[in-house]
Formats: C-alpha cells, sequence, structure tokens
C-alpha cells in the first residue's frame, strides 16, 4: 500500500510536484519510466496504438544516446516526452550539482531529439518541460532547482511491474485496485518489466477501459 499508492504525509515532501490530476473526471494518465530501449519500448508503442492510448515516457538520456531510432518513433507517434535524468541518478546518493547537471544534460537531448522529428517545435512561455526523479527521491536543494524549472510529475499508482516478487496477474490487480479519477500510473518499459507487461499491459488498459476511464497525456 505505501508504496503502490503514496500516502499523503510522502505527497507532502514535495509540495509543488504533481501526483495525481484534479478534477480529471474518468481519466487516468499512463507514464513509462526508464527507456527508451528496443527491446520493450516499440513493442508498448504498439500496444498504445492498438488501443488508441497516448502516454507519457519518462526517458533516460543515456538510453536516448543509445538509442536515438526508438526515441524519435516515440516521438512520432504522439506521446508525451518527460525527463528522467541522463544517468538514471538518485538524487540522495548525488550531490546537487552533480545531480542537475545530470538533469540539465538530459533536457538538452531531449530538446535536440524532438526538433530532430518536428522542426517547429516550441514550448510556450509559461509550458516547462516534465521531470520525474529517478526512485522518486530528491534532496531538498535539488527539489527547489528542478520545481523552478520543470513540471515535476511523481505518481499516484505504482503498478511494481519492475518487482521480482510480483508476476503479471498482481500487477493488473495493482492497478484494479488503487486507479481512480486523475491516477497518474507508473510502468516501465525496461527488461525488468516487460516478461510482466506482455499480458499485464494489455489486460490493465481493457480493464481500465472497460470502467469507462480515458487516457491522457501529462
Ligand atoms: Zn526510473
Amino acid at each position: 500500500m505505501l508504496i503502490e499508492q503514496p500516502p499523503r504525509l510522502l505527497r507532502l515532501l514535495y509540495p509543488r510536484a504533481l501526483w495525481r490530476v484534479e478534477n480529471a473526471e474518468q481519466a487516468v494518465f499512463l507514464t513509462f519510466d526508464d527507456g527508451p530501449i528496443p527491446e520493450v519500448t516499440p513493442w508498448v508503442l504498439d500496444v498504445l496504438d492498438h488501443y488508441g492510448v497516448r502516454a507519457t515516457f519518462f526517458m533516460v538520456g543515456d538510453n536516448i544516446r543509445k538509442h536515438p531510432e526508438e526515441f524519435r518513433e516515440v516521438v512520432r507517434r504522439g506521446h508525451t516526452i518527460g525527463n528522467h535524468t541522463f544517468h538514471h541518478i538518485s538524487g540522495h546518493i548525488h550531490g546537487d550539482y552533480h545531480f542537475t547537471t545530470d538533469v540539465e544534460e538530459c533536457q538538452q537531448i531531449i530538446d535536440r531529439g524532438i526538433r530532430s522529428v518536428l522542426p517547429d517545435f516550441r514550448r510556450g512561455d509559461a509550458e516547462l518541460p516534465l521531470f520525474r526523479p529517478p526512485h522518486g527521491w530528491m534532496k531538498r536543494k535539488q527539489y527547489h532547482y528542478v520545481a523552478e524549472r520543470y513540471r515535476v510529475i511523481m505518481w499516484d499508482l505504482v503498478t511494481r511491474d519492475y518487482s521480482r516478487n510480483l508476476n503479471a496477474k498482481d500487477v493488473v490487480c495493482n492497478v484494479r485496485r488503487y486507479a481512480r479519477n486523475g491516477s497518474i500510473i507508473t510502468f516501465h518499459d525496461s527488461l525488468k518489466s516487460i516478461g510482466k507487461l506482455r499480458t499485464a499491459l494489455p489486460a490493465a488498459i481493457e480493464w481500465l477501459r472497460a470502467e469507462g476511464y480515458t487516457f491522457r497525456t501529462l
């Protein structure tokens, strides 16, 4: 429970971050962390296309560097991209300068990559890029730094698709148990998750759809 649906107290640690979207009647927000990788991301894109779902991908800069074609395909298919640091580093074990530099390095490769697909891409004046901290932790100063420059997106529901102790059914159960209006739902397009996602992702989408939810991007 503590992991799947973060309690209020934890949410207060980062008061300017978004944990759940208010006033999102019958809508949920699917997010995928840690890609893009060729073994998983293209498959996820095909599943999302099959159901007509748009999602938000929090990407690792180094994976974008290694797999630029997979990155571009996510952009081409109309999904939203967020920053998940360049090297997937945790704020609590890295210094502030190291952490914020890694965040900026990731944003540079994201913006360059988006422009290689959409040359006219520009963010509106008030529109901040999206950021999600790896493992969900940042030190105080790091949080203040990113909250000034990014829209910090946490989550309302972690499916724990990465866990070795869970199977695909457990992942779907987590979605059924904790999804609610405005939920930001976290999956991973990673090697740890793919074994479960092959059945859990279509099943979760079908269940959410049958419950009347629509799917929106952040
Ligand atoms: Zn991550």
